[in-house]
């Protein structure tokens, strides 16, 4: 009875918002929704103290101020958010003044960085629509209507129509513990739809992004991709070349440091999706090589996820290159060249040529150099050699890389295996396993074409 009464009151309050917001000329295509506190799962509980921090001294100093995006979305499915953003009308400018252990960053979006420890909370202020605003020097799209930059502010929901998915536009009101839905939201998290705001071209012309936004997502939450918002992925496709290297590092590393990378791959690969962001290694996979040191790379990182242990992006980079490096080393040695000169000439090329689409920074890229050039030292275990190997900073990863190799179907002569021996012997069953190994010296059939790492 009681329940049937705050259900009815809360439809009464919804049906009074909706006539003041129309009375203020609301677009007909926004279906205003306030979701009071018992008909959502949120509680105070599940939210950061610092993000609590943030929003109430925002409150507390007259702005508005709501958790969005990525939190309100994870805290309703019941899961636990990675980071916690917060949408004010306070400007950048307040939002620093407020906190002093804070910055302001960023030009394509200036928003500013609460720093709490190891915890950060990003706060942004309400973006406007840029048709209507007056500021137009503000906002810039390049010719094929890129975001350059997007600093208009407006009010809370013209902020939410210019996010990305309906479901990362839900706002949580600490206030009254209400949760703000403009774009239909609640309704896409039930029915586990990942659906883009607006017309999907536009929004993706604004900024392609936004398509590995769409897969990251949907692996990461189990959610389908909205027909309309799948449809034009395929074809546009392709903006992801004009995206800045450095952007698109990061938002590689997120799509495959996560937890589910091979489901991510296999999802990038149905939507054309891999191809701009990999060109060489494309092109080696249409040339025939496997993909499969690719894949089984990408398990062994869901697995280390899983089993909280530390990854780290170069192998990650190496695995993702490797066919391309392949087929380039392939190409030295049928100059002729020996072939750990080839090894080492091609993996320059295809770090210079991918650095053109992702900027792999110096401290991930000389690293992954030097795993792929540990491919090729690896088979070398003479007289000390092995136990130098093993003492070389990037022997584990190279071990490593070697056994997804091995895993993966390239035939490296049981070569992970007798290390993984050698490394769990002592010092007689060393020498032994040195003394067993064959005659390695014996010189190879100068026509031997493939690259040679055994
Ligand atoms: P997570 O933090 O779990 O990766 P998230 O949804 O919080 O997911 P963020 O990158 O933290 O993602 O962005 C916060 C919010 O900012 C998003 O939920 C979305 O509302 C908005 N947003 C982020 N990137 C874009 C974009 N490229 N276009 C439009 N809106 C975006
Ligand atoms: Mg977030």
């Amino acid at each position: 009875m009681l329940a049937k009464f705050i259900h009815g009151l809360s439809a009464l309050l919804q049906q009074v918002i909706q006539m003041v917001r129309g009375a203020q000329d609301t677009p007909e295509t926004t279906r205003y929704q306030v979701i009071p506190r018992d008909h959502h799962s949120i509680s105070r509980q599940g939210i950061s103290e610092p993000a609590k921090k943030v929003l109430h001294r925002l409150n507390k100093a007259g702005f508005d101020a709501y958790l969005v995006g990525g939190g309100v979305r994870d805290l309703l499915l019941g899961l636990s958010p990675k980071d916690y953003d917060i949408a004010t009308n306070a400007t950048p400018e307040e939002v620093h003044e407020l906190f002093r252990n804070s910055r302001l960053i960023g030009r394509r979006f200036r928003l500013v960085h609460v720093l709490f420890g190891r915890e950060m909370i990003e706060v942004t202020t309400f973006r406007g629509n840029p048709e209507d605003a007056k500021q137009k020097q503000s906002h810039s799209v390049n010719d094929q209507g890129r975001l350059l930059r997007d600093n208009v502010y407006g009010n809370q929901e013209e902020d939410a129509l210019r996010r990305d998915f309906t479901v990362n536009a839900l706002y949580y009101d600490i206030r009254d513990f209400t949760v703000h839905d403009y774009a239909q939201g609640v309704a896409d998290l039930k029915d586990r739809q990942l659906r883009l705001i607006g017309d999907p071209v536009t929004r993706y012309r604004e900024d392609p992004v936004r398509m590995l936004r769409a897969i990251r997502f949907a692996v990461k939450l189990d959610f389908e991709i909205a027909p309309d918002t799948a449809a034009p992925i395929h074809e546009q496709a392709h903006l992801l070349k004009d995206i800045p290297p450095a952007r698109l590092f990061e938002e590689i590393l997120k799509l495959f440091t996560a937890g589910q990378g091979e489901a991510t791959y296999q999802l990038l690969q149905e939507y054309d999706l891999f191809a701009p962001l990999f060109p060489d290694t494309d092109s080696a996979l249409e040339e025939g090589e496997s993909d499969e040191v690719i894949r089984q790379a990408l398990a062994n990182t869901d697995r280390r996820v899983r089993e909280n242990k530390p990854i780290t992006p170069y192998f990650l980079f190496a695995a993702l290159l490797w066919p391309a490096l392949r087929v380039n080393w392939r190409r030295h040695l049928d100059r002729g060249e020996p072939n750990y000169q080839a090894l080492h000439l091609a993996a320059g090329e295809v770090q210079a040529r991918q650095s053109q689409s992702i900027a792999i920074p110096k401290r991930f890229a000389v690293p992954m150099k030097e795993l792929w050039e540990l491919q090729v030292r690896l088979p070398k275990r003479q007289g000390n050699r092995a136990d130098l190997l093993l003492e070389h900073p990037r022997f584990r990863a190279a071990y490593d890389f070697l056994l997804v190799r091995e895993n993966a179907g390239e035939d490296c002569d049981n070569l992970g295996d007798w290390w993984t021996r050698y490394q769990d012997a002592d010092e007689e069953q060393r020498r032994q396993l040195i003394k067993s190994m064959a005659p390695a010296s014996k010189p190879r059939k100068r026509r031997r074409r493939s690259p040679r790492t055994t």
